[in-house]
């Protein structure tokens, strides 16, 4: 084992009954690391966390947390600190009293406990708060509570499962640059949960993307919004057109594939660290291209190696325009320019022209085929 891997999953699996809620899971954290678990709703994320913590038993497989196996160790003794999306602070106990509560059941004395009882308030932006009751304080005062009351006990790991769930949108922001600034300040090994895609990006070093209870992708949130394996972390995080193609060669750095969903000439597209060779001429594979990555020339511009399209949606969304270009086989591609050049010369019904730079777009297989290539590594 890496002497900085803290937490390392290996082969977990977890059912109830007849239920497969995560299947064959194996990755590692590393110290100091946020770590996100992203994925839609009852894909596993929560069972994955808990089963860390000790709340659920694995079926199969082995959970170390600093080399030592801890899976069938119970709960209570293993070096973790959780919260919840519910802040499940004792309601009668006052602030001081939660956040201490992890220390009085350690044995902790009561002057040490009162000591890092005011330093944990105070990093978690709270001072002065000990004597108030928790139906005193908002939602976000609440679940820093919760989070002071999992720090207080200096875990190996903070797990934190939909933490900022609760709360509206813009004390959601300011929480989560505030959970990160602790996070990076007491460089503590963290694992997110969250089914929210911008949350993962914005605040993760990596992200294990789960469908189903299954890996699909474990990787940096620039690899993964650029470089997305399988259809579904392309559709998951952020907006993807992913377009039908027969593969036809592949050089070291270059793969050539043929479209299907228009009549154009061969598409070169970068390698991008796709394994091509176990693929046979004309096997279906797709290309994935950004909205964001298209160029939208309009009706005048003369441009050699264009797609031709037509425009049959705009949409102005604020900084930029979304439009839907419909080409041959009425395949809707989706494009997005900002600035207003574009904005005031394309209009609904224009006929256009649409390139993208071969840098820009990436090959992926088939989501039930395709084998993941990060698989536990990272
Ligand atoms: P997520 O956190 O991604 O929303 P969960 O881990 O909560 O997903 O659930 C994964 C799957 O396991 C779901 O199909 C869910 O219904 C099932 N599941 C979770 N907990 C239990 C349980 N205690 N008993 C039976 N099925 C469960």
């Amino acid at each position: 084992m890496d002497a900085q891997t803290v937490v390392e999953l290996s082969g977990l699996t977890k059912r109830y009954g007849d239920v497969t809620a995560v299947h064959d899971l194996s990755f590692a954290v590393r110290r100091g690391e946020f770590f996100s678990i992203l994925g839609p709703s009852g894909c596993g994320k929560s069972t994955t966390l808990r089963t860390i913590a000790g709340f659920e038993s694995a079926s199969e497989g082995m959970i170390k947390l600093d080399g030592t196996d801890i899976t069938d160790t119970p709960a209570h003794q293993r070096e973790t600190g959780m919260v919840f999306q519910s802040y499940a602070l004792f309601p009668h106990k006052t602030v001081g009293e939660n956040v201490g509560f992890g220390l009085k059941m350690e044995g902790v004395p009561q002057s040490e406990r009162k000591k890092r009882i005011t330093e944990m308030l105070a990093t978690v932006d709270l001072d002065g708060f000990e004597q108030r009751m928790p139906s005193e304080l908002s939602g976000g005062q609440q679940q820093r509570v919760a989070l002071a009351r999992a720090l207080i006990i200096e875990p190996s790991v903070l797990l934190l499962d939909e933490p900022l769930a609760a709360l509206d949108l813009q004390l959601r922001q300011d929480m989560r640059f505030e959970l990160q600034q602790i996070q990076d300040r007491l460089d503590i090994t963290t694992i997110y949960v969250t089914h929210d895609q911008q949350e993962a990006l914005s605040m993760s070093d990596r992200i294990l993307v789960l469908d189903g209870g299954r890996a699909q992708q474990i990787d940096t949130p620039r690899e993964l919004y650029n470089n997305p394996r399988n259809q579904f972390v392309a559709d998951f995080i952020g907006e993807a057109n992913i377009l039908q193609t027969r593969f036809k060669s592949a050089t070291e750095d270059t793969i050539e594939v043929e479209p299907e969903f228009a009549s154009m000439n061969t598409v070169s597209v970068m390698e991008h660290g796709f394994d091509a060779d176990a693929l046979s001429k004309g096997e279906r594979i797709y290309l994935n291209i950004r909205p964001e990555d298209i160029t939208i020339h309009p009706p005048e511009d003369d441009v050699a190696d264009g797609l031709t399209a037509e425009i049959t949606n705009k949409t102005f969304i604020g900084k930029t325009t979304q439009f839907v270009a419909t080409v041959g086989n009425n395949q809707e591609i989706l494009a997005e320019a900002s600035g207003l050049a574009a904005q005031q010369s394309i209009a609904t019904g224009d006929m256009v022209s649409l390139t993208w730079s071969r840098d820009d777009c990436t090959i992926i297989g088939d989501h039930r085929v395709w084998v993941l290539l990060n698989h536990a590594s990272g």
